[in-house]
């Protein structure tokens, strides 16, 4: 149950707000409100004064209109005025020895919400985002058993949780709070699952950092304004140590397979564990948080046996191999390859970059920036601050209008945009592209994608990307690969292109969900088999003939828009755990989707997953399977999610 529509204040004081005490002048707080954001500013002010007065002055924000925006659109003239009323409210509140922020009323926060985003968000969407927001620090999705059960019922229902990246480990944490018995199973000798895997030069996360990271755990010192791969795994690595679920982690174990037993309503769970012997182990539930991109995809070119230089996977990357000086091909473009691009180009002699279709891409020209000492002041210092930084960042509003991905019925659809929006963005994105290759008309006709933006996930850059395209000691190459050769590739005009060292920037194996587990379910059903070309599950997460059996960032579940995958994780661990819940209190040993409910959501599913850009045929797309059907992503909202995920139907499920 949701603390914040119980709770008749739903900003109680609590971890979340900033506490230290303000020792500035008021011309050292003027200097710092310069650079922080005005309208988390304004709305923080309204704690400390305890009056809306000062966004009631007449003057609207707008929503987002980039990434990480934080600016409200407003002038320069009405920033400077919300300063300087900020900084007036902030002065007197520290001199009046900072007393204890005020508490919203309902209504007000209402207000103060649709300040935040320029709009009227839905009365519906405040508890989401408060809860989002976590403003007191509580863990509004903790685990809470609804009925007295004893500690031997919960002994008998053993979890296995098979990967421990940040889904497995939330998972193993929920279970945790609710004192079931649970072991999880890790293939690594870390968590961490992708920003473990992924050490790439130049990863970082594509969500404003404030917004990629667990709702109840919220790290208020984040270096920069989107994590660096590093600062990932160490948050994670920390989650996981303050959860305690370590001491539950096997390391170096990988699950291979698992059949669920009907005879004794168990899963039987095949692995190879750390000194690489088999062993079997039982389980009354058994959850796959594996990820969804974790397996990586290595073409198989012809000659590959003959080259003699080095070759690697970005997602295996060799840290013992030195590209200094070094001629380096990268094979791919996509999120990878213009992250890694910039970095190898620095170091290597010559780079060679092959590139197979073109990627849209936004520029962000503060997508490599420092967390300014200004905004960690106001983070710190300023109550709410934090909680109303992460809420705009998180850009509720994009959850609000999808159009942007959405087909348009009356748009002309000519292959290049879907929907007016879509073509706007599209004219954006053209338009950055045009500017930073002006002087290189030749490389513009190569990186100009011609299908419509979104139809794969646009990668994020500063522009640094397409400038090191220019660089004299980098090649891009368009020619598909014809093979390779001892020395390096040669394309399909014939050129040889050499090569010390050849990356593998080529993705993950996107449509093989859960590979390479074999999961046999009731009567020995494999879940490949009953999947056939449509996999999925009810909400992406329970299969028919595959009882007590959950998935975490399974098939259908990518998010097509808004949001991040954590939030995803989060509203997973919390249907999964209540499942798991269910079946305690009532002590059932068996719990089953229906077949018609899975059925139905997989048919309401697949008709609005046509609404949207990846259903179309242009461009290629991992989203879609070789039948060009979307079986990886969500068509549906936060919202939605939220809504669906809180609490299992108990009609819903079979069981015993
Ligand atoms: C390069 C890259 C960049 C990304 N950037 C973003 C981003 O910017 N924003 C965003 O929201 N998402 C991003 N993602 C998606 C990202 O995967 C999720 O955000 C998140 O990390 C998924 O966590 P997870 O725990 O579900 O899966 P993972 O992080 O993939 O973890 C799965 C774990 O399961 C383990 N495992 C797998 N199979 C087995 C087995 N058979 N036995 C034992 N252990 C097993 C793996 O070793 C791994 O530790 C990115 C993904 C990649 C690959």
């Amino acid at each position: 149950m949701n603390a914040v529509s119980k709770s008749p204040s739903p900003v109680p004081a609590g971890a979340n707000q900033a506490t230290r005490q303000i020792t500035e002048s008021d011309a050292e707080l003027s200097e710092i409100l310069k650079e922080v954001s005005p309208v988390a500013l304004a709305l923080s002010a309204v704690h400390m004064s305890g009056s809306l007065d000062i966004i009631r002055s007449g003057v609207k924000t707008k929503p987002p209109a980039r990434h990480a925006d934080q600016t409200g659109s407003l002038s320069l003239e009405d920033a400077a005025n919300f300063r300087h009323r900020a900084l007036q409210i902030i002065a007197a509140w520290r001199n009046a020895r900072q007393p204890a922020p005020y508490v919203p009323t309902r209504s007000e926060l209402q207000e103060m919400i649709n300040f935040l985003f320029g709009r009227d968000i839905p009365a519906a969407y405040m508890p989401l985002v408060l809860e989002d927001m976590a403003f007191d620090g509580e863990d509004a999705r903790a685990f809470r058993w609804k009925r007295e059960v004893s500690e031997a019922r919960k002994q008998s229902h053993p979890v296995v949780i098979v990967g421990a990246g940040m889904s497995g480990i939330l998972m193993g944490y929920r279970l945790k709070q609710a004192g079931i018995p649970f072991t999880i199973i890790e293939k690594n000798d870390s968590v961490g699952g992708t920003w473990y895997e992924n050490q790439y030069p130049g990863l970082r996360v594509d969500v404003p950092s404030h917004a990629y990271s667990f709702s109840f755990r919220q790290s208020h010192r984040w270096p920069n304004l989107y994590s660096k791969q590093a600062e990932l795994l160490a948050y994670f690595c920390k989650c996981a140590e303050d959860f305690g679920v370590l001491p539950h982690i096997r390391f170096r174990c990988e699950v291979s397979a698992a059949e669920w037993v009907e005879s004794e309503s168990l899963w039987s769970i095949g692995l190879t564990n750390q000194h690489g012997s088999e062993e079997t182990m039982k389980a009354q539930s058994l959850v796959s948080a594996v990820g969804f991109l974790s397996r990586p995809q290595v073409p198989s070119f012809p000659g590959f046996d003959q080259y003699k230089g080095i070759a690697f996977h970005s997602a295996r990357w060799r840290h013992d191999v030195s590209l200094e000086g070094k001629r380096v091909i990268v094979i791919g473009n996509a999120a990878t390859g213009v992250q890694s691009i910039p970095e190898i180009a620095k170091i290597a002699a010559h780079l060679t970059v092959f590139q197979r279709s073109p990627g849209w891409s936004l520029i962000i020209p503060e997508y490599h920036r420092e967390i300014r000492a200004t905004e960690q002041w106001a983070i710190e210092h300023l109550p709410y601050y934090a909680g109303w930084m992460r809420a705009l960042l998180f850009n509720w509003c994009q959850d609000l209008s999808p159009e942007w991905m959405m087909v348009e019925a009356d748009w002309p659809q000519d292959g290049r945009s879907v929907s007016r929006v879509n073509e706007m963005l599209r004219q954006l994105m053209l338009g950055d592209m045009q500017r930073i290759m002006a002087d290189r008309p030749d490389l513009l006709a190569k990186v100009a994608p011609t299908y419509p933006p979104f139809v794969k996930r646009p990668t994020l850059q500063t522009g640094n990307f397409y400038e090191t395209l220019k660089r004299d000691n980098v090649e891009l190459v368009t020619e598909p690969i014809e093979s390779f050769t001892a020395t390096g590739i040669r394309d399909r005009t014939g050129a040889v292109h050499e090569a010390d060292v050849v990356i593998f920037a080529t993705g993950f194996q996107a449509q093989k969900f859960l590979t390479p587990m074999v999961i046999k379910g009731s009567g020995g059903i494999e879940l490949n088999e009953f999947w056939q070309d449509r996999p999925g599950g009810y909400l992406g997460i329970v299969v028919p003939r595959f009882p007590n059996f959950y998935m975490m960032y399974g098939p259908g579940t990518n998010l097509g828009y808004g949001g991040n995958l954590i939030y995803n994780s989060e509203m997973q661990s919390q249907y999964i755990a209540g499942c798991i819940r269910m079946a305690t209190e009532n002590s059932w040993r068996r719990l089953e989707i229906r077949e018609p409910v899975f059925a139905e959501y997989m048919a309401r599913t697949a008709r609005k997953l046509e609404q949207f850009v990846w259903s179309t045929p242009y461009g290629t797309t991992y989203f879609r399977n070789s039948k060009g059907k979307v079986t990886t992503n969500s068509p549906w909202s936060l919202f939605e999610m939220w809504n669906w995920h809180r609490e299992p139907d108990t009609q819903h499920f079979l069981h015993e």
